[in-house]
């Protein structure tokens, strides 16, 4: 394979989709090497067929707001890859939601689903739906309206969608309960995310976050270090962001930091309980501002504009939106000596900064590897409605131990240097790529 000569086709293929375009680059770059001491991978023509979504479905949306008023959204599911399992990602309702958004997170939730262990595919889907000031009514009525196109190309050994940006348990709910009035039938496992009465599984919504410092606690530990009193900053206050915190703070790191699209929070002292479990308060406001948490807690103060990568802090973990820590956001935090960077969202950083950190020499990891604990706990609520029971907690945290400790020996056995330290991220990127490059080698061209 050629690099450069596949995004040119890829370019032509897909013009101006840049942040797939750029998922692609990085994937491609990491596993050239490999890929090209494998003959047998390219006489398959196997990554020309990997880079690009098994199929799309759009869709148009339409609800009524509170007003009366009829509103239009666009939906869509991109089926990526289902080589190793039904198609299995999330959907994310947020105003800049467009195909190539979806078709990059597709493509990275094929390989984050490979190295979780379990047997599931890649897909992504979602809704330039922006929840920003919807009332419940409204949300309900929108994720209704999704669902009835939805449910027609979604099914427990076809296609189980769950929650991303802007869907939380709330909107599982909500499309839950439509899917069953649709189907007539109650298929516990069609969406993951849901409810703990109703088929959820214990520990999924703390999982992306868990996992992720599980990770990190990993990635320590092989360079000698410990993640206690240690200081963490965070960005966003969703569900990922509130379970890396509340982990970081239980294995005695502080967590002094985090931000909103609206300016950063900082609490010189480390986050508390109650202003962990604030962070939740703040995403179901549907405000999508930081700020009331210092109106809350005196011991914070609140500066507008500025990110979370402004404070000095040892760990930094983006948590809430793809390209949220740029070039100069990277150099940033390596003035102020952070030596530790692991993204819990989705390509959290922009190749530039990946640049820098790794030019630095500083342990960083990316979002496939940090923040497949998510995806693997729902991998592990799919078993559990299988099997029609549901397992305690500590039988749920000791998997998800498990898997993250895999995803970690994982990208030390691909990524490791010739130093003797790990590139993470060629090390997920090579581990995710040649489970299902191999698998649709096995299966024939189709
Ligand atoms: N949206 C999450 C992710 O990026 C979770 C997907 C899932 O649980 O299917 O991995």
């Amino acid at each position: 394979m050629n690099v450069k000569d596949l995004m040119t086709e890829l370019e032509r293929k897909h013009p101006g989709e840049n942040e797939y375009l750029q998922a692609v680059r990085e994937v491609l770059e990491s596993i050239e090497e490999v890929y090209n001491q494998h003959p047998e991978f390219e006489a398959a023509r196997i990554v020309e067929r990997i880079v690009e979504p098994d199929r799309i479905f759009t869709f148009r949306v339409t609800w009524v707001d509170d007003k009366g008023i009829p509103q239009t959204n666009l939906g869509y599911r991109v089926q990526f890859n289902s080589a190793i399992g039904p198609y299995k990602g999330g959907l994310r309702f947020h105003k800049a939601v467009n195909p190539s958004m979806l078709k990059f997170l597709g493509f990275e939730q094929t390989f984050k689903n490979a190295l979780t262990t379990l047997p599931m595919g890649g897909a992504k889907g979602g809704s330039d739906f922006d929840p920003t000031g919807k009332s419940n009514g409204e949300i309900m009525r929108f994720c209704q309206a999704f669902m009835l196109e939805l449910w027609h190309n979604i099914g427990v050994d076809t296609d189980v969608p769950a929650g991303d940006v802007g869907v939380g348990g709330r909107e599982i709910g909500f499309m839950n309960g439509m899917f069953q009035k649709l189907a007539r039938q109650y298929h516990t496992g069609v969406l993951t995310g849901k409810g703990e009465t109703w088929g959820g599984s214990i520990l999924r919504p703390e999982a992306t976050g868990f996992g992720a410092l599980y990770f990190v606690e990993h990635m320590l530990k092989r360079d000698g270090k410990d993640i206690k009193d240690k200081t963490v900053v965070v960005s966003g206050f969703g569900n990922v962001a509130w379970g890396a915190s509340k982990k970081a703070t239980e294995l005695g790191a502080k967590v002094i930091g985090v931000s909103g699209p609206d300016g950063v929070v900082h609490i010189p002292g480390g986050m508390t309980n109650p202003m962990i479990d604030f962070l939740l308060e703040l995403r179901s406001s549907n405000q999508n501002i930081v700020a009331p948490f210092a109106k809350k807690f005196p011991e914070a103060t609140f500066t507008a504009g500025k990110k979370a990568w402004s404070i000095k802090c040892d760990i930094a973990l983006p948590c809430a939106f793809q390209n949220e820590l740029n070039g100069d956001d990277a150099a940033e935090l390596l003035k102020n000596g952070t030596w530790c960077v692991a993204e819990v969202s989705n390509m959290g950083c922009t190749p530039e900064a990946i640049h820098a950190f790794q030019k630095a020499g500083i342990l960083f990891a990316p979002g496939k590897a940090v923040n497949a604990g998510g995806v693997a706990t729902s991998g592990l609520e799919m078993t559990q409605n299988c099997m029609h029971l549901s397992w305690a907690g500590h039988e749920v945290d000791e998997k998800l131990h498990f898997i993250m400790e895999s995803i970690h020996e994982a990208c030390v056995k691909f990524g490791l240097n010739k130093n003797g330290s790990i590139d993470y991220v060629k090390g997920a990127n090579i581990a995710g790529f040649m489970k299902v490059a191999q698998a649709m080698l096995e299966q024939g061209i189709y």
